[in-house]
C-alpha cells in the first residue's frame, strides 16, 4: 500500500470498494468557471484605485453571469458565452467594443470557441461589423460546415445567419486610437503603448461534466498585413476536450501559436492522467497467476490541482523561453479552476461549486 500512498501525492486513487460511491457524490452539482481579461505589465502603481475598481466590477459581472448558468445546471458552452459577452461590450477590454486598432486604423476582431464534449469548434478572424464575435464563432461551430472563417466571408455568413451589422464606431474608443497614434509617431512596439494584453476569455466545467473554452480579441495594436494572433486559432488560444481540460489564453499571440499553448496543456494533462492510472495499476497486488487482482477504472482516478498547475506552468515556461509573455486560464474535469501567467498581472476571476468566488489583477493577489 505504501506505493499507492506515494502515488496519491500526484493523483487521487480511491479504494475499489467505495470508489464509485465517492465519485458520484463528488460529481453531484460540481461546476467551475475561470475568466480572464488579459495579462501584462499591470502593477498597483500603474493603475488608479478607480480604474482598478472598474476592472474588478467588470470581471465580477462576467464571472457572475457564467456562474449563475452553471449553478442552475446550464451548459459550459452557455456559461462561457454569458461571461464573454459583457467583456466584449465593455471598452475596458481589448475585445468587441474597445478593441485595439490595426496599423491602418481599423478594429479587426478575432474569436474562437470550442465544446469539449465533441470537440466541435468555431472561429472567426478579421471581422469588423459583428458586435459580439464570440457569438459568430459559435454560429460557425453550429451552423456551418467549417471551423474557421475570415474577414468578408465571415461577415457574409454572419449576414445570412441574421447577425445585425454593427457600425465601426461602436468598436472604436479614443484611448485605443491614441495608443495607435503614439505607436506610429514614435515607432514604438505594441507592448510599449499597451503594456498589457486585453483579450477576454472564459473556460467552464458544467454539472454534466462537459467543458468549454472561448476567447475574443482585437489582437495587438498596430497589427499589419492581415496579422492573425493566437486567440482565434484552435489549439493555440483556445482548446477544450472533456478528457483533459479547457484552456483560454492571452498574450503575445505569435509565441502562443508557436507553442500551441492551449492544446499542449490539454495533451499534457491527458497523458499525465493516463500515467497516474498506469502507476496506480502497477501497485495492485497480483494473484497466483501474476494477473492484477483489480483493474483500475478512470472514474476512480482524479488529478490534483498541483499536477494540473505544474503542466500549465511548464507550457507557459516554454512561451517565456522563446521570448513571449502572457497567461492562461484552465478548468479540469475534477473542477480545478487555475491560472498560469508569466506577466506581473492578469485580469482574472474564478468561481466553483465549492464556494470559490474571486477576481484578481496582480500576481501576488
Ligand atoms: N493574444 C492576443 C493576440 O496576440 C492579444 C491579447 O492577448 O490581448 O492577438
Amino acid at each position: 500500500m505504501s506505493a499507492i500512498v506515494g502515488f496519491c501525492l500526484s493523483g487521487l486513487w480511491a479504494a475499489p470498494a467505495f470508489a464509485q460511491e465517492v465519485e458520484s457524490e463528488e460529481n453531484e452539482q460540481r461546476w467551475s468557471i475561470a475568466i480572464h481579461g488579459g495579462a501584462g505589465t499591470i502593477s498597483p502603481d500603474r493603475i488608479t484605485p478607480e480604474r482598478r475598481a472598474a476592472y474588478e466590477a467588470a470581471l465580477q459581472e462576467a464571472l457572475d453571469a457564467g456562474s449563475a448558468i452553471l449553478a442552475e445546471g446550464g451548459s459550459a458552452m452557455d456559461a462561457i458565452q454569458a461571461a464573454i459577452l459583457p467583456m466584449e461590450d465593455n471598452p475596458l477590454f481589448n475585445a468587441g467594443r474597445g478593441a485595439v486598432f490595426t496599423w491602418e486604423g481599423r478594429n479587426e476582431l478575432d474569436a474562437s470557441i470550442m465544446d469539449g464534449s465533441d470537440r466541435s469548434a468555431g472561429a472567426v478572424t478579421g471581422v469588423t461589423t459583428v458586435r459580439n464575435p464570440i457569438l459568430l464563432a459559435d454560429r460557425v461551430r453550429t451552423d456551418s460546415p467549417h471551423v474557421f472563417l475570415m474577414g468578408e466571408g465571415a461577415e457574409e455568413f454572419a449576414g445570412e445567419e441574421g447577425f445585425e451589422v454593427t457600425p465601426p464606431e461602436w468598436f472604436a474608443t479614443e484611448r485605443r486610437r491614441e495608443s495607435l497614434q503614439r505607436m506610429r509617431e514614435r515607432e514604438l512596439s505594441a507592448l510599449d503603448v499597451d503594456h498589457k494584453f486585453g483579450t477576454v476569455g472564459a473556460v467552464a466545467l458544467d454539472q454534466d461534466g462537459n467543458m468549454a473554452a472561448g476567447t475574443s480579441t482585437g489582437g495587438m495594436t498596430g497589427k499589419r498585413w492581415g496579422r492573425i494572433g493566437d486567440a482565434p486559432v484552435i489549439g493555440a488560444g483556445t482548446y477544450a476536450d472533456n478528457r483533459s481540460c479547457a484552456v483560454s489564453a492571452t498574450g503575445w499571440g505569435e509565441y502562443f501559436i508557436r507553442v500551441g499553448v492551449a492544446q499542449e496543456i490539454c495533451t499534457r494533462l491527458r497523458y499525465r492522467f493516463r500515467a497516474g492510472i498506469d502507476a496506480a495499476q502497477a501497485t495492485v497486488p497480483l494473484d497466483e497467476f501474476g494477473v492484477p487482482t483489480y483493474l483500475i477504472h478512470a472514474s476512480e482516478w482524479s488529478m490534483e490541482a498541483t499536477s494540473a498547475q505544474e503542466e500549465a506552468d511548464a507550457v507557459m515556461a516554454e512561451v517565456a523561453e522563446l521570448g513571449g509573455d502572457g497567461g492562461i486560464i484552465l478548468v479540469t474535469p475534477e473542477g480545478h479552476a487555475l491560472y498560469s501567467f508569466n506577466t506581473s498581472g492578469m485580469y482574472r476571476g474564478r468561481a466553483t461549486s465549492e464556494g470559490v468566488n474571486e477576481v484578481a489583477i496582480f500576481a501576488d493577489e
